[in-house]
Formats: structure tokens, sequence, C-alpha cells
């Protein structure tokens, strides 16, 4: 299937929708996602098209990986969580909603649930939680 460049997150990072950064380097980009299922859910894209793993070149997918193993640290350093859960989708039949490769950083605590997709999260507080994680960067 081909990418489509009007996707959510290619908007995003061509800046005709707002979102909260955590980090970016010349390949990668992190931000916040704003249905959260974990304090600090955030996501980690490529800066180039593809649509997910299957079509990923090896530079986006080490790429990304990379960064999302740096802000899994920050995250956890920042929130004082004691793991992480890593996600990634591919396709509809894999739970994929939005079709620019993504990775979900979730931190995670001992007992502590995630909490079920599509409730829209409080703005201020993922604000303030990007700032925080940015931090401990
Ligand atoms: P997936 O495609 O892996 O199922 O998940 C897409 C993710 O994007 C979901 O976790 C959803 O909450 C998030 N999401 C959807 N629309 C937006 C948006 O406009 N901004 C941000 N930051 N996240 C979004």
């Amino acid at each position: 299937m081909a990418y489509d460049d009007q996707n959510i997150f290619a908007k995003i990072l061509r800046g005709e929708i707002p979102s909260f950064k955590v980090y970016k380097d010349d390949d990668t980009y992190c931000f916040m996602d704003i249905m959260p299922r974990s304090k600090g859910h955030c996501l980690v894209i490529p800066k180039t098209p593809c649509r997910n793993m299957l079509d990923a070149s090896p530079d986006q997918l080490s790429t990304c990986l990379q960064t999302v193993q740096k802000v899994s640290h920050a995250a956890m350093k920042a929130l004082g969580a004691e793991g992480v859960t890593i996600q990634q989708f591919n396709e509809d039949a894999g739970g994929q909603e939005v079709y620019h490769l993504h990775y979900h950083i979730l931190p995670r605590w001992p007992g502590i649930k995630t909490t079920p997709p599509g409730k829209m999260g409080d703005m201020e507080e993922i604000k303030a939680t990007a700032e925080a994680i940015s931090a401990a960067l």
C-alpha cells in the first residue's frame, strides 16, 4: 500500500497540526500521544515517510529504535517509572490507525495497568509531562 502524506503524523511533521515535542534529531521526532494509555505515553516517528515497519528502511528502523531507547531512559528518570512497554502496530489487521511508522513508549509502574485507547488526555498535564521528559534527556 502507498504512503498517504495526508496522515495525521505527516501533518504534525510539517507543523500543520500542533504537538507536544519531547525530542527531535536529524532523523526522528518524539511527541506526546494526546490519548495517553499511561502517564508519559509518547510516540517516536521517522521524519521521512513510510507506512509502518513493513515498508521501512533499515535506517528508519534503526534511528527510530535509538530514539525509543533514549527517550525511554529519560521518561523513566523523569517520571520515576520502573519499566516501559514498547508497542508498534502494522496495517489495519495489526491494529494500526495512523499510517506513518510509529513506536509507542508507555512508561510503566508495578501493579498499574495501561488504560484503554481513545480517551483524550488532559492537555496541561500532557504538556508538563513532555517538558519533564525533555528536561531529563
Ligand atoms: P496506532 O496507529 O498505533 O494504533 O496508534 C495511533 C496513536 O496516535 C494512538 O495512540 C492515538 O492516541 C494517537 N493519535 C491520534 N491522533 C493524534 C493526534 O492528533 N495527535 C497525537 N499526538 N496523537 C494522536
